[in-house]
């Protein structure tokens, strides 16, 4: 059995610490394990562990690893459609506990998507990149490691390719800046990856379909975030400036939840040298496709489950609201979470639905149905987004309107009380921490996290549009057999 403890994350943690770069603000973070921006992620990963080790998660939350001993899902390679479904079920279980992003589902999905495109590079072109990452991914599973995928290059002008933008913006796409006997030499940018100057390995990948003179750009690595020439900057929103407050202030009703709102690194690579062990695709531009669409299959596929975790949630603290407001028991109210409950099913169904049509890639690793993962994250758009309108509603103005925790000590801190007392059983602290988790998930970075997360509605409709092409010939000719005509 290799599952780790949140004490064993946490000591590895620490002994990587001095080497860190790590931005916020401004400034370089020195503690990572007590700064307000980094310690929610940790928080999250910590419960990642715990969850994993409670016997009512056998199976789900742990699956069979290489070695054949008991490992975490999160560095588990899929290997029949059951499996996959688990995997849905376990984001949806991880992600209820920490109410948001659990900053390991992308490292599972990089994990996935190159064990299946190593193994073709291999077949093809007779390298070894397979049997390389095979051994990286034994002791990540040994080590129960925490892994990321930063796949999002910053990108520069989003109009022009890689190779137009070489001389104008050198971080805008990751690229080969050297090659050596014992390994490459990377240099660029990625942005928005959650979680990761906190994850023990960083899976450093292509964004992007390449042509056959874009080689320098057609990159696989892992990397550890203390590696020199690595720097991480913290994403910052109102979020990340309430949680600060609050903490100024000293009180954790403004912001109440110790794992934080969805921590995400822009993470700079300044010519960053990869020992040859941890490079698994290097100038292969005819599989930088295929990783990314293994990727955001599993990824947009399993996303549903986490998707129905944060309905859940949504769910949880509309009652909750509706409960402190004095009105839960009324009909429209039980309508209206009705309502939430059925969008966060519809969501996981669609994810269950592309698992359950998975299928085998030659390598042995199952991947989600292709077009049913696109589907199940446009309709995760869809029934979030209402699930967030209804939340919305029902907890009234003061989801965005209430004053801080620190206003009803101040100088009229009895008044402020008594105005916002509404059910007489819960105190008006009660009321203000209830309205804040509920305020995170309307008015806080969770909506763009659910549109842009796993790539824009854009790619998803143009995943489709190939299928309708492929599709339309047969359907259109099924219409006109059904009502028998001829030409
Ligand atoms: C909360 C959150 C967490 C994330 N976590 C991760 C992570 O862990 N790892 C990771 O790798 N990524 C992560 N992402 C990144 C995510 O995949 C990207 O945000 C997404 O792919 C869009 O890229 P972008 O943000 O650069 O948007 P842009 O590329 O700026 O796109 C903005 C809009 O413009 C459109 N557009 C872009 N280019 C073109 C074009 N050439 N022509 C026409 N239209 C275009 C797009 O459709 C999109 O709607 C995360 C994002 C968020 C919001």
């Amino acid at each position: 059995m290799v599952l780790s403890r949140p004490e064993d994350y946490i000591s590895r943690l620490k002994m990587r610490a001095k080497n860190f770069n790590i931005y916020a603000m401004g400034e370089k973070i020195d503690d990572p394990l007590e700064h307000p921006t980094t310690k929610p992620v940790i928080e999250v990963l910590k419960k990642t562990y715990e969850l994993a080790l409670m016997p009512e998660y056998k199976g789900i939350l742990t699956a069979e690893g290489l070695n054949n001993d008991k490992i975490n899902r999160f560095v588990h390679v899929e290997r029949s459609p059951e499996d996959l479904i688990k995997r849905v079920k376990s984001q949806r279980i991880v992600s209820f506990h920490v109410g948001n992003c659990n900053y390991r589902c992308t490292g599972h999905d990089g994990i996935n998507a190159l064990y299946a495109v190593t193994y073709e590079i291999d077949s093809e072109l007779n390298t070894n990149y397979h049997k390389r990452f095979i051994e990286f991914l034994k002791n990540v599973q040994k080590e129960d490691l925490v892994v990321v995928t930063a796949m999002t290059d910053v990108k520069g002008n989003r109009s022009k390719r890689p190779a137009e933008l070489k001389d104008s913006n050198s971080l805008s796409y990751i690229h080969i800046v050297e090659e050596r006997n014992d390994g490459i030499v990377i240099s660029g940018a990625k942005m928005h990856v959650s979680g990761a100057a906190l994850a023990d390995e960083i899976l450093v990948v292509s964004t992007r379909s390449l042509t056959d003179d874009e080689k320098e750009f057609a990159v696989a690595v892992a990397i550890k975030p203390d590696f020199k020439g690595v720097y991480f900057i913290s994403g910052w929103n109102s979020y990340d400036s309430l949680m600060k407050t609050s903490k100024d202030l000293g009180t954790d009703i403004d912001y109440p939840t110790p794992f934080g709102h969805r921590n995400t690194f822009m993470i700079i690579f300044d010519n960053v040298f990869v020992p040859k062990d941890r490079v698994f695709l290097s100038g292969e531009t005819k599989y930088a496709e295929k990783l990314v669409e293994y990727f955001v299959a599993h990824h947009r596929a399993a996303g549903a489950g986490c998707k129905a975790a944060f309905a859940d949630v949504i769910l949880g603290a509309s009652a909750l609201a509706a409960e402190v407001n004095g009105v839960f028991n009324a009909r429209y109210i039980q309508d209206r979470l009705l309502e939430i409950k059925r969008h966060g099913e519809a969501t996981y169904a669609t994810g269950i639905a592309a698992m359950a049509l998975g299928w085998r890639h030659p390598s042995g690793v199952y991947m989600p149905n292709y077009k049913l993962a696109n589907i199940a994250k446009l309709e995760a758009i869809t029934h979030l987004k209402e699930a967030i309108v209804i939340a919305s509603e029902m907890g009234g103005g003061i989801v965005v309107n209430a004053p801080s925790a620190t206003d009803l000590k101040g100088p009229v801190g009895e008044k402020v009380s008594m105005a916002i007392k509404a059910n007489e059983k819960y105190s008006p602290e009660e009321r203000l921490k209830v309205m804040r988790l509920l305020s995170l998930w309307t008015a806080g970075p969770h909506l763009v996290g659910l549109v842009q997360g796993g790539g824009p509605p854009a790619t998803q409709l143009l995943a489709l549009k190939r299928t309708l092409k492929e599709e339309l010939p047969d359907i259109i000719e099924n219409a006109r057999k059904l009502i028998d005509m001829k030409r």
